[in-house]
């Protein structure tokens, strides 16, 4: 799927994503008809987004636009360029969300509900704290910008950093609250990220004063997420949305590893679509094998590593609970979607 494009790279036909089906349909004077009923480009296509949206919801913003709830001002172009690259993620993030299953209760049906506050450190003049609080999740724009967003990186000692990663680790916060629902899985959760009620504060000074424990990479996937629990299960959660993102993108253009060329194994590794019927141990499987591939081919180019991490037997087993709470979430179905959408339907 081509998720950032407004037009077909081969025949260039406008195209937009329907939500619903789940698909990309071409779109003619902003209009497309799916199942019978006429949909609109989102009145922010002129920023890039290529969603469609029901007639009459609020400002015309598609379902992705309505879940920001602050964004810079309309006369801030500089701004809302940086905007149009984050929105691009957060899309991208919207659709493996879905289809994963995962509830999204927008921000303005119900309190604590998921919204983005996307503003511009460098519009605004003071400092931006990218995080999440009651399903708000802030991102500084000014992080878009490529030379920022590295010389943070290099300071901070990150292998990584990416808008996407930034979305992917706040909507863990969001997804912790969502998903462990009952006592019993908030225990086996304290068993493995550690007690979140510590004092989050002194979790902060202590970091930044000595950084990570030594010997943090046994049990950890980064420095950051030896902070505190609540960052551990953040990490840890974005890591799975990382895994399970890219291994599905390689199985929609058809990758696989043929076992007779590598002669590493003997039966082929072929990512899949969905492994919400599988085990962890399959995900975890084809991703050693895929991501040492795309390792390669990245160091082929002369970048660094696509998947600079080791997942220890700790963290995998962090990540068999990241499994286990996605895949027994109720599997969002058309109508708990429907139910999202339409309080824009409703309102025309
Ligand atoms: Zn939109
Ligand atoms: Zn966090």
């Amino acid at each position: 799927m081509y998720l950032d494009r407004l037009t077909c790279p081969n025949c260039e036909a406008e195209l937009a994503y329907h939500i619903l089906s789940r698909q990309f349909v071409g779109i003619r004077n902003g209009q497309a008809v799916v199942d019978g009923q006429t949909w609109y480009a989102c009145s922010n296509r002129e920023w890039e987004c290529n969603w469609l949206v029901w007639e009459g919801a609020p400002a015309g913003r598609c379902f992705s636009c309505r879940l920001t709830r602050t964004r810079p001002d309309g006369d801030d172009t500089v701004a809302l360029e940086k905007l149009a690259k984050v929105e691009e993620g957060k899309r991208r993030l919207l659709l493996q969300l879905g289809e994963l299953g995962l509830p999204i209760v927008p921000w303005d049906v119900a309190p604590g509900g998921l919204g983005f506050d996307l503003i511009s450190s460098l519009s605004l003049g003071r400092p931006v704290i990218i995080g999440h609080a009651n399903g708000i999740i802030t991102i500084d724009l000014a992080e878009s910008l490529d030379d920022r967003r590295e010389a943070l990186r290099v300071r901070l000692g990150e292998p990584y950093r990416t808008i996407l990663g930034h979305l992917r680790h706040e909507v863990g916060h969001y997804f912790q609250n969502v998903l462990l629902t009952d006592d019993a899985l908030w225990a086996r959760c304290r068993d493995l990220f550690g007690d979140e009620r510590t004092s989050y504060q002194d979790a902060i000074k202590r970091h930044y004063a000595m950084g990570a424990p030594d010997g943090w990479q046994q049990g950890f996937i980064s420095e950051y997420a030896t902070m505190h629990p609540w960052e551990d299960f953040a990490e840890t959660f974005a890591h799975y949305l990382h895994i399970t993102g890219t291994l599905q993108t390689a199985a929609a253009i058809g990758i696989h590893l043929d076992a007779a060329v590598t002669n590493l194994r003997d039966t082929d590794v072929v990512p899949r679509e969905s492994y919400r019927d599988e085990q962890v141990q399959q995900l975890l499987t084809d991703w050693e094998w895929m991501s040492q591939a795309f390792n390669r081919i990245n160091r082929s180019m002369g970048f660094g590593d696509l998947y600079p991490f080791d997942l220890t037997p700790a963290v995998k087993r962090k990540l068999g609970f990241i499994h286990d709470i996605v895949t027994r979430a109720p599997l969002t179905t058309d109508e708990q979607r429907a139910l999202a959408l339409p309080a824009e339907a409703e309102s025309a």
